[in-house]
């Protein structure tokens, strides 16, 4: 607990000029060339993509992680997702805005995994909707949601396979979209974490079906496999 609350202290007090924090205590920082071009995610050896993006092919060009897999950052996750806590929300999504306004030159939307409806129902609150209420109300992002999510299976509770099936029944286009951005846009789709792939890449093939060919994901952190 301490160690949390210092993270805290020294993301909202270190950042000079009042630039953007410094990433959290506990956090991984590995060169571009450690990192998987794919997934983002660390990829110790000189194999590139990494063993588990080798025979994917998703409909996203990449995947930005924002902080890479630690303890610290899948607490901070947890707090966010299942406590709405008000700190790791600024926290993480202070990375996400961080980054693209450090990152990205030309103009570019976002849209949002939008999250199951039965765990908003579990836990009282949409996290998905967390995250686009803060950059509305701390950017001029444009933010943009395309897709309906009807109430289904989670995905923590299945395998690959049964994933891809599961969001295809679960997450559609909407019948009509009150903004879409122009076509020859740069589109991010963000989403907490990236395990499987499978949310981002199904999002990222409807984003496809509209015609949209410049497609990148970005998560606030990536596991290999299991749940948070
Ligand atoms: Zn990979």
């Amino acid at each position: 607990m301490y160690d949390f609350f210092r993270s805290v202290f020294i993301v909202f007090f270190s950042s000079p000029c009042g630039g953007p924090p410094n990433k959290p205590q506990g956090t991984y920082s590995f060169p571009d060339s450690q990192l998987c071009p794919i997934c983002g995610r660390f990829a110790p050896s000189d194999q590139a993509p990494c063993c588990y993006c080798l025979d994917k092919d998703y409909h996203f060009q990449s995947n930005k992680v924002l902080l890479q897999f630690s303890v610290e950052v899948e607490k901070l996750l947890k707090d966010f997702k299942f406590r709405k806590h008000k700190q790791s929300t600024e926290i993480l999504c202070n990375e996400l805005i961080n980054y693209l306004t450090t990152t990205c030159d030309r103009p570019f939307s976002i849209c949002i995994v939008p999250s199951n409806p039965h765990s908003i129902a579990k836990k009282g609150f949409d996290h998905s909707r967390v995250i686009s209420k803060y950059l509305e109300n701390k950017t001029n992002f444009k933010i943009f949601s395309p897709f309906i999510r009807k109430k289904g299976k989670a995905q923590k509770e299945l395998n690959l396979k049964q994933r891809q099936e599961n969001l295809r029944n679960q997450i559609y286009l909407a019948e009509q979209i009150k903004i879409l951005p122009p076509k020859d846009e740069r589109i991010f789709v963000v989403d907490d974490i990236f395990t499987t792939g499978s949310s981002l890449d199904h999002c990222s093939r409807l984003l496809t079906q509209l015609g949209y060919k410049e497609i990148y994901s970005i998560t606030f952190t990536a596991k290999i496999s299991g749940t948070l």
